[in-house]
């Protein structure tokens, strides 16, 4: 018997685009949706009334942080700091992990829950090797989609892998240290995982391949992976067109752009995701304008992974969400770090649009919930996510619009992307099973994890010292907003 949602507002599905009705309902059955409109008469199962609230896909993040925050301390340093956050020579040779095992199974928990509350349903993860001893191991991957599954999410998962590691010499420039073996072992355990989630049988369990960035993979690797994608026909994310420092070193090392090497190993297709994408021949400090990149990108049916918050937050943005949309590239979405928050995401992102095209009308809403949504199906090959019409997966998302802090309703997407966050999301609901209501997770106790939570954090800002070349102590290299006087 199906179960029936009711909204204010629905963001539903037809000819093709999203429209919005007012006053409606979604009906779905099993894992798929039934019936989107206004008027459902049939027998009902069960029935949720969310009020003052809009229902819409679930948010699909392809560059979700698994981890714990690390913007939250590196996204202010000058030069000087940001060389204390990478690894240095010394360390690359007397390397280890910070966390045990079991804390890493903790902090992918953490992580996964806070997608949860911030009406993620669909998700491809990231990590942040730098506290790894390497990458990431297979066992740990294997433990995350089980916590995955107990929680409920969509999950398109698989270890990271590299066969460098970004680091500062000795002289003080940014460089990669290179072990190859450990590469190729890497894509060996991430090939162990595809047979492992096959195996699974679990629709919310999707392997991918996730190399880690473009300069910290050596040549044969690049082209292993792509021969492995296109073998088992399985996505690849892949981190590269992301800074300066990433387009110079592979200038030097191949002689040609990072986005040429894509094409020349084999890895430029319609199974590619690039996350950020932002260092194109458009970009200001490249050639700052298109000589070709774009239409390269649409033409191989790759996807980016755009990810608006972390982006200015680094301070730097995508010129221009509107170019590269009328270029014909698929756009998804992430967020990239902490907080795993698309509706702060794509206010940031819509805003700057605006800036950079100097006019208001260059803020494209509608654009960026597709890519959200519809962007991040496609990436993803899954005509069947990100839009609620029936025969879809029953994914998605309610946030409340019933506080007064919300403001006065317009057009309710812009009155949640100018006045709220995905705080308010208020029910998520993954393949038909309900995984969150009213901010409760069944089972999860989120004042434990709050705790826990912090506690892994300390571990971690306070390992940096070590890594550094010059062992700078964490409160010189994440320097407070103000002293701290002490009593
Ligand atoms: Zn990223």
């Amino acid at each position: 018997m199906p179960t029936k949602v009711t909204a204010r507002y629905v963001l539903g599905h037809h000819n093709g685009r999203h429209v919005l009705l007012e006053n409606a309902c979604v009906v779905y059955s099993g894992h798929t949706i039934e019936y989107v409109g206004h008027d459902y008469t049939g027998p009902v199962d069960e029935e949720r009334r969310l009020g003052d609230a809009l229902l819409m896909p679930g948010l699909i993040d392809l560059d979700a942080l698994t981890d714990i925050d690390h913007l939250i301390l590196d996204s202010w340093a000058g030069a000087e700091q940001a060389k204390g956050h990478q690894w240095s020579e010394d360390y690359f040779r007397n390397r280890a992990d910070v966390f045990t095992a079991e804390e890493r199974q903790q902090i992918r928990e953490y992580a996964l829950i806070q997608l949860v509350l911030h009406g993620i349903t669909t998700y491809m993860p990231i990590a942040s090797e730098v506290h790894s001893e390497w990458a990431e191991p297979l066992e740990e991957l294997v433990g995350m989609a089980e916590t995955s599954s107990r929680l409920g999410l969509r999950a398109f998962l698989g270890p990271a892998y590299r066969s460098g590691v970004n680091v500062v010499l000795d002289t003080g420039e940014r460089s990669v240290m290179f072990d190859d073996d450990r590469g190729r072992d890497g894509l060996a355990d991430a090939l162990r995982f595809i047979d492992h989630a096959n195996e699974l049988r679990d629709p919310l369990v999707n392997a991918v391949l996730l190399p880690c960035r473009i300069e910290t993979l050596d040549i044969e690797l690049l082209k292993a992976t792509a021969a492995a994608a296109s073998e088992r026909n399985v996505l690849v994310r892949l981190h590269s067109l992301q800074g300066l420092v990433e387009r110079e070193l592979i200038l030097d090392w191949h002689g040609v752009t990072p986005l040429e090497l894509l094409d020349q190993v084999g890895l430029l297709n319609e199974r590619l995701l690039i996350p950020h994408a932002t260092y194109t021949d458009r970009n200001p400090a490249v050639h700052g304008e298109d000589r070709g990149d774009l239409a390269r990108l649409a033409d191989s049916g790759a996807s980016i992974i755009h990810c608006p918050l972390t982006s200015m937050r680094y301070g730097s943005t995508l010129d221009s969400f509107n170019a590269y949309k009328e270029a014909g590239i698929n756009i998804s979405l992430g967020t990239d770090s902490f907080p795993p928050d698309l509706i702060r995401g794509i206010d940031a992102g819509v805003q700057l649009a605006k800036i950079l095209a100097g006019t208001n009308d260059a803020g494209d809403v509608a654009g960026y919930i597709d890519a959200a949504t519809l962007g991040g199906a496609h990436a993803l090959r899954r005509p069947d996510l990100g839009r609620l019409e029936p025969g879809a997966q029953a994914d998605m998302v309610a946030f409340s619009l019933a506080d007064i802090r919300d403001g006065v309703h317009d057009d309710p997407l812009r009155t949640l992307l100018l006045n709220g966050t995905a705080r308010q999301a208020v029910l998520s609901v993954v393949a038909g099973r309900t995984i969150m209501a009213d901010g409760v997770i069944a089972g999860v106790d989120l004042d434990h994890w709050r705790l826990k939570g912090q506690e892994l954090f300390e571990k971690m800002r306070s390992a940096y010292t070590v890594r550094d070349a010059r062992n700078r102590p964490a409160d010189e290299l994440f320097p407070p907003v103000y002293a701290r006087l002490e009593r």
